[in-house]
Parts: structure tokens; C-alpha cells; sequence
């Protein structure tokens, strides 16, 4: 395997990895979850695509490190990329994590209070296990540090943006940078504006000009925008105090509800998964229909908006589980935006899912992509380009 990075995801309770070598070759990836349990646990994949389960009882993320680092067949990596949430305005591009920087780190976590310190975890057990690795931090949010100040503003009072950095960031960066690019590659030379459109259990949209981001869906947190598969998305800011003084609920219920209970499972009353509402909007679930039709719908309208941020569209990109898997969503979208001049080829529709990379307009109008995105590549790139580590 030719000089492979390690990519390291760290949430709460887990850590998600890919052994990633600079040849394009396969990866050795897995995850370890239920960490600080006694029913922790790894999920390997070697190089031939065999999965492994090894047992790590009370493992935490540092032993959890160091079984992931054995199961590497021998594999050393020249250098750790790390998942980082939220980089605040401090990082506008990944960054090598020397003490300074991971300071910069811990001072944003006030920004991303459930993300962040997983994130730090991950990095300090890494750092602990690897001294001798160069550790770089790509950043959710870097990506979008190029939003103009009238698409990141809220209209607030201008001190809460002075002295406590409240303004939109954006989130998913690392695969709205990835699908554009791809996008700029495969549609060839010129300035293009693409609108991408991350649908997963969480879900954003882009506009992306001459490969920058110049407006997206979230915002202080990753809970503006779309609806997503139990978070609610932009509801009226007066939500909040109407639920309280009516219902007399607790800022953390509210914030609950809208996190956990709201989205696709909240408008359905059955599922967050893509898969079982559309099943159940064929059999006639009035419920799982509603949720699909809101769901598609706010996706086109956000698209329409941040259309605003392109001088010329050269076309929409679809990405995520949802949207490289879902014929149903992606037709339901474009029919939602007839005034786009978007021609969608159905049966290249029916037929890009499951991996596939795959164009799926019928040839005038603006391009249709369909892109699996690459979070882990894209990491490995940006920390291979920090470190200058390509040949
Ligand atoms: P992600 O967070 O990117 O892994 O995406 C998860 C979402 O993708 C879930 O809502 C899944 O139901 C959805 N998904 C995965 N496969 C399919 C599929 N074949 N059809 C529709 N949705 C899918």
C-alpha cells in the first residue's frame, strides 16, 4: 500500500477510519463503536473486502486506536487526517495540528458543544499513540469560509456576530468541495456554477462557483435548511417561544424535539429511513407521502435560492445516501423546478444508484450529476496536499 493516511472520524461513542493509499488503491476501512462500553466493538474490513469483529470491552478512543492500528495488516500511515466539525472562522483550509492550532480547536467548541470535543478526543488519543505522525484537521465548515459576508450574516444585533461569532458556517464542506470538483472534472474546462445537493441522514445544499462555496443551507449549526431524517430544518424562528409560553416546554426540549424527533421521522410518524417511507408511500401511508413531498420540496426551493449566488448555473449534483440512491427523490426535485430548463433521461435516472457515478440529463439544459461522495478521499487529499506528501 503507497504512503497511506489514515482517516479518522471521531463521534461520542465511536470512530470511523479508512486506510487510504495514495495510488488509488483499496482501502482498509471500519468503525468502532459503543465505545466506553463493555459492548465496544470493531468492525473491520481488510483489503480483499472480508469484514471482522473484534470484541474491545470498556475500550475507550484511545484503546479503540490502537486495536484499529493492529488491524491494519502491518499497513503504516505517513500521516493522520482528522474529521474536525467546526472550525469557527478561525480555519479556512485544513491545518496541521500543532498545540496552537489544537487550542483554536478547543475554543470553538462552544460551537459545535456535541461534535467537537469527540473530535478533540480522537486527536489526542492519535497524537498519544502516533507522536511521531504529522496529524492534520480538515474542517467541515473550511470549505464554506469563502461565503460572502451578505449570504453568512444574520440580521441581528452586529455584537452578536462582533463578540460571540454568530453567523451561518455551513457544514458538510468536504463533500460539497468533493463533488464539485469531480463535477468541474468531468464537464471539462470553463467557469462553472454548480448547486450540490448532500442528501443523507443529514442533509445541505451549495452553490459552488469556480470551485468555491459561495452560499449553503446550514448555518450557526447543522440544523438549518432542509429537512433531514429527524431534524426539522429552518422553522420560524418564533417556534421557540411560542412552545415555551404555550406549552411551557424547556429550551432543551425544544432543542430535542427539533434534533431528534422532527425531519422525516416527525412528519411521518414511522421512519427516518429514505428506504422503508418510500415502500410505505407506495402501499399509501398518507404519512410517509406528506414526508416525502416536503422533503423534495424544500430541497428544490433551497436550490432556487442559492441559485441567487451563481452568476450562470452549469448544473445540480446530487450526492449523499439519499441522493445517489434515490431515482424518486432526485425526479421529484427537478420536476419541483420548472423553471430551471432541466430535461432529466429517465431511465439514466432509474438506472445511477448504488455507487454509480452517472449523468442523468437528456442533453440541453443544465447538467444533472449524480456523484457518490468521497468524505474520507477528500480528507486524505487535503491532508496529502497540506503536507505536500504527492508525488
Ligand atoms: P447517509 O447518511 O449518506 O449514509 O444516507 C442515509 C440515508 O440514505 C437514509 O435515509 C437511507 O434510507 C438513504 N438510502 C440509502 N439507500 C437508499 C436507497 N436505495 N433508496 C433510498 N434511500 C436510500
Amino acid at each position: 500500500m503507497k504512503a497511506p493516511v489514515l482517516v479518522i472520524n471521531c463521534g461520542s461513542s465511536s470512530i470511523k477510519y479508512a486506510l487510504i493509499p495514495d495510488d488509488g488503491g483499496p482501502r482498509l476501512e471500519g468503525i468502532a463503536e459503543r465505545l466506553g462500553s463493555q459492548e465496544a466493538l470493531l468492525k473491520a474490513k481488510d483489503s480483499k473486502g472480508q469484514r471482522h469483529e473484534t470484541s474491545l470491552p470498556g475500550a475507550d478512543h484511545g484503546a479503540a486506536l490502537e486495536a484499529i492500528f493492529t488491524s491494519l495488516d502491518g499497513h503504516a500511515p505517513v500521516a493522520v487526517g482528522h474529521r474536525i466539525v467546526h472550525g469557527g472562522e478561525h480555519f479556512t483550509r485544513a491545518s496541521r495540528l500543532d498545540d496552537q492550532v489544537i487550542a483554536a480547536v478547543e475554543e470553538t467548541s462552544a460551537l459545535a458543544p456535541l461534535h467537537n470535543p469527540a473530535n478533540l478526543a480522537g486527536i489526542q488519543a492519535a497524537r498519544a499513540l502516533f507522536p511521531a505522525l504529522p496529524q492534520v484537521g480538515v474542517f467541515d465548515t473550511a470549505f464554506h469560509q469563502s461565503l460572502p459576508a451578505h449570504a453568512y450574516r444574520y440580521a441581528l444585533p452586529e455584537s452578536l456576530y462582533r463578540d460571540h461569532a454568530i453567523r451561518r458556517y455551513g457544514f458538510h464542506g468536504t463533500s460539497h468541495a468533493f463533488v464539485s470538483q469531480r463535477a468541474d472534472t468531468l464537464a471539462g474546462s470553463g467557469d462553472h456554477g454548480w448547486l450540490t445537493a448532500h442528501l443523507g441522514n443529514g442533509c445541505s445544499t451549495c452553490a459552488v462557483w469556480q470551485g468555491q462555496s459561495r452560499d449553503t443551507s446550514m448555518g450557526l449549526t447543522p440544523l438549518e435548511g432542509l429537512v433531514m431524517g429527524t431534524r426539522s430544518g429552518d422553522v420560524d424562528p418564533g417556534l421557540h417561544a411560542h412552545l415555551h409560553r404555550q406549552l411551557g416546554w424547556s429550551l432543551d426540549e425544544i432543542d430535542a424535539m427539533l434534533n431528534q424527533r422532527s425531519g422525516l421521522a416527525g412528519l411521518s410518524e414511522l421512519t427516518n429511513d429514505m428506504r422503508e417511507l418510500e415502500a410505505a408511500a407506495e402501499r399509501g401511508h398518507a404519512g410517509a407521502s406528506l414526508a416525502l413531498e416536503v422533503f423534495c420540496y424544500r430541497i428544490a426551493k433551497s436550490l432556487a435560492a442559492l441559485s441567487c449566488a451563481l452568476p450562470t448555473l452549469s448544473g445540480l449534483i446530487f450526492t449523499g445516501g439519499i441522493g445517489e440512491n434515490s431515482p424518486t427523490v432526485r425526479a421529484k426535485v427537478i420536476a419541483a423546478l420548472p423553471h430551471f430548463g432541466l430535461g432529466l433521461d429517465e431511465a439514466a435516472n432509474l438506472a445511477t444508484l448504488r455507487g454509480r457515478e452517472g449523468r442523468i440529463d437528456a442533453g440541453s439544459g443544465p447538467q444533472l450529476w449524480v456523484i457518490p461522495t468521497d468524505e474520507e478521499g477528500q480528507i486524505a487529499r487535503e491532508t496529502r496536499e497540506l503536507l505536500e506528501l504527492s508525488a
